[in-house]
């Protein structure tokens, strides 16, 4: 039996074809937008940042200055991207989708993960195609030191043989019988039926797509103090990697530690959100800064 530690690799993301944005751009009269997105991607915005500011100009004309006779000067990218941001025009951001991996991560965590429905798809490890003769674990060892036990190494030595036993157990069975002269179609059965006394912290794999408005979702919600260990290893881990390739993502966010790990807070996400908190004078100017 192996103890593993969940990591997170970001694959790919949302491209954006310049050839056909400039044909489209050069088709609406609006070519100047070129010079706004090359100075958006010299500043280190991401091609999947800037489509997803486009798609928001695209709501009111402004890819430049002469769409709408109702303005004189249109916002930047990065001015766009922000304010869409902080108005919490979220839907925007669902254009621009991040593929992740995500290894020897538990059952726990990815049953806790794929309740996430919206603008998510997922790939996991099969129990019924994967037999499980070397099994790895996802052990919470911090939490050992954190209870009121008299001896925290005693308790993660327990689990440790227990997973040792559970592993054991499963080999015995599985020497019983004779692979290799079974079909696959049996073979499944029977690595189905013995996956029904695995335990959860068991190691597996998923592939995850997110779009960038389930993203700040997520990681604000999963790296909350209240979630659990695991899920928040590996969303603070999606936030590192995220951060150093899409440096507006999380605009609005603030950082703090709690228990060793990062808990991002603070990101607005819908349009409406926490008005209530204002006084009726704040409300005033917040609805003029927001042009509601
Ligand atoms: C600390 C913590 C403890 C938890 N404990 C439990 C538990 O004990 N038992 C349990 O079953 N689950 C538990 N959960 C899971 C939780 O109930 C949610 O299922 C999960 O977090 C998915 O989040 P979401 O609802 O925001 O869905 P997402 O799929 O991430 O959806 C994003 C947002 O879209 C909107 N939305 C999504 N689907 C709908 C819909 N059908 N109708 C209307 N609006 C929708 C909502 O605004 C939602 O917030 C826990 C989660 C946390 C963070």
């Amino acid at each position: 039996m192996k103890l593993v530690k969940p990591k997170v690799f970001l694959l790919g993301y949302t491209a954006v074809d310049e050839d056909a944005l400039r044909d489209y751009l050069d088709y609406v009269q609006c070519h100047e937008f070129m010079e706004s997105y090359q100075e958006a991607l010299y500043i280190g915005i991401h091609p999947g940042e800037a489509l997803c500011s486009l798609y928001a100009k695209l709501c009111y004309k402004s890819l430049t200055a002469k769409g709408n006779d109702n303005v004189s000067k249109v916002r930047g990218i990065e001015g766009n991207i922000k304010g869409c941001f902080d108005t919490g025009h979220g839907s925007v951001f669902e254009h621009c989708n991040l593929n992740f991996v995500i290894t020897d991560c538990s059952r726990v965590f990815t049953h806790e993960l794929v309740r996430h429905r919206v603008g998510s798809a997922f790939s996991q490890t099969s129990g019924r195609y994967v037999r499980s003769d070397n099994m790895s674990m996802v052990l919470d060892d911090p939490l050992a030191h954190t209870l009121k036990t008299k001896d925290g190494d005693l308790l993660i030595n327990v689990m440790r043989r227990w997973a040792e036993a559970t592993e054991e157990a499963y080999n015995n069975v599985v020497a019983q019988f004779d692979w290799d002269a079974m079909k696959m179609v049996d073979k499944k059965k029977l690595t189905s039926y013995l996956r029904r006394n695995l335990p959860n912290g068991q190691a597996n794999e998923i592939g995850v797509t997110l779009n960038i408005r389930s993203l700040r979702h997520l990681v604000q919600m999963r790296t909350g103090r209240h979630a659990e260990w695991e899920i928040r290893l590996v969303f603070g881990q999606i936030h590192e990697l995220v951060k150093k390739k899409f440096p507006l993502l999380f605009h609005g966010a603030k950082e703090s530690h709690v228990a060793g790990l990062v808990e991002v807070t603070g990101m607005k996400m819908q349009p409406y959100e926490a008005l209530d908190m204002f006084t009726d004078e704040e409300v005033l100017k917040e609805v003029k800064r927001r042009g509601i």
